[in-house]
């Protein structure tokens, strides 16, 4: 007898142990089950009238040989390599990220000082320290008040004393993605700003289509492998039998048998009072009929008073994402209340007013607006997730993986980390950011 192992989820991550699993050679017979009409999860890609529009800026990059090597598998010869270059808006500006001497020099003064007597100031001990008391502790307090707070609380809607230091340690390992830009703490930053080393950002990113164009890839491998996903199928929780799995519940399929599960979905489905909770994010993806002066992939805005937290520039990842002469934007805004959720539209004046004020558009020239609400974008770490977390109870033949499902704030690599290390039976670090 064969065994039956369900992945629920159909994103990176699900697709990646799918893969593996159905080209191993072992007799199992591998279902997915993915609510939506198509595969990639968070990594999907909008098409509207010859535009490409992914869920924010997605780029490939790892250190992890295997990785690196199942991404080329996969895409073939299908891939670009692309040197990054993302911007973050300060005091007004566009300064290029990792921040070099000359956008640090046109900060104000006031702040400028400040941050440098911050370099001499004693460090207090806190016994559980949050995201605010672990950047302060690194970057001073002046750095903290002057951008992370404003930008975390904005992308997060929660204060930054509620939010756990893991937050921080991710979320600021993300932003740098080259090891030899050491931002580790102030001094670190002033250091890499002053002496800045080589820095070699390249990604990869297919050579057509949009990020998705991986996972449409991984689905045809499943499906040749005699693996099958169910597209359209919502996985409401697991059937158990004496405290082992025997099935995952669907809302439109019944059940569907199982030796094993794999769940990569949002873990609050199956612990609905456990307390795990995501934010949600508005795209508005913005047609152009002409060029903007955009010179970055990506740019963070920090400015509590802006409503966006990151504007993503399409063409600048591959020319072919927009029709020619014409441009593209893709607006990340966190959603923190029910009106915005149910009528995102709402924004749309304010949106266009502020676009205009920081010179990312002409309005004039807009085609069109898709507003896409994409549910479950990131887990929010407050205090006590991890222990809550541990505290979990799994049936046996269930294990939770991937970004929602193991509630992990992590990149696509990642994903496809933990997939090829349960695929080959071995434990994959999660605490990649330390
Ligand atoms: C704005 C943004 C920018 C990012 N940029 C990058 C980047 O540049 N580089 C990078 O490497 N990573 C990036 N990431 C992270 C990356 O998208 C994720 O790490 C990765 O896609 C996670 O894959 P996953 O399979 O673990 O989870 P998911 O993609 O969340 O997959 C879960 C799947 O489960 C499905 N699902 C949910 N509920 C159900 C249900 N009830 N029944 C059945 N199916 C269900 C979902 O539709 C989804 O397909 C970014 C993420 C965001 C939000």
């Amino acid at each position: 007898m064969s065994k039956n192992i369900v992945i629920a989820g159909a994103g990176v991550s699900g697709l990646t142990l799918a893969e593996r699993l159905t080209s191993s050679g072992e007799d199992v017979s591998v279902t997915v089950l993915e609510k939506e009409d198509c595969p990639g999860g968070l990594a999907r890609t909008f098409e509207r009238d010859g535009f490409l529009f992914d869920i924010g800026p997605h780029r490939f990059h790892t250190s992890d040989t295997d990785v690196n090597n199942y991404l080329l598998e996969i895409l073939g010869d299908d891939h670009v390599t692309i040197n990054r270059s993302s911007n973050v808006y300060m005091a007004g500006k566009y300064r290029s990220w990792p921040l070099t001497m000359k956008s640090v020099a046109g900060l104000p003064m006031p702040v400028l000082f400040r941050s440098f007597l911050d370099l001499f100031r004693g460090k207090s001990e806190v016994e559980h320290p949050t995201f605010a008391d672990y950047v302060i502790s690194k970057y001073g307090k002046n750095i903290y008040n002057y951008f992370f707070r404003g930008y975390t609380e904005k992308f997060t809607g929660c204060s930054a004393d509620t939010l756990h230091i893991d937050w921080a340690e991710a979320g600021v390992n993300r932003a740098v993605i080259d090891k030899n830009v050491k931002t580790d703490d102030l001094f670190s930053l002033l250091k890499s700003v002053l002496i800045p080393k080589p820095v070699s950002t390249a990604f990869y990113y297919p050579s057509y289509g949009g990020i998705q164009t991986f996972c449409d890839k991984q689905a045809e491998r499943i499906q040749n492998n005699g693996g099958r996903i169910m597209y359209g199928c919502r996985a409401l929780g697991v059937e158990t039998v004496d405290g082992r799995v025997s099935g995952v519940e669907t809302a439109d399929m019944g059940v569907i048998k199982a030796d094993h599960v794999y769940w990569s979905a949002p873990v609050s489905i199956l612990f609905p009072d456990a307390g795990f909770r995501f934010m949600d994010t508005l795209l508005c993806n913005i047609g152009l009929s002409k060029r903007q002066n955009n010179n970055y992939q990506w740019c963070y805005f920090g400015q509590e008073d802006i409503l966006f937290s990151r504007l993503t520039v399409p063409r600048n990842f591959r020319a072919d994402t927009v029709p020619l002469e014409s441009d593209s934007l893709i607006v990340e805004i966190t959603l923190n209340n029910q009106e915005q959720r149910d009528n995102p539209k709402i924004l749309k004046d304010r949106l266009i007013h502020e676009l205009e004020g920081v010179n990312a558009l002409r309005a004039s020239d807009i085609i069109f607006i898709d507003w896409q609400v994409v549910p479950q974008t990131y887990p929010l770490y407050d205090l006590d997730y991890r222990k809550r977390f541990s505290e979990l109870l799994l049936p046996e033949g269930l294990d939770l993986t991937g970004r929602c499902g193991s509630f992990w704030y992590n990149n696509m690599d990642h994903s496809i980390g933990e997939a090829l290390a349960i695929s080959s039976g071995q434990v994959y670090s999660k605490d990649f950011w330390k």
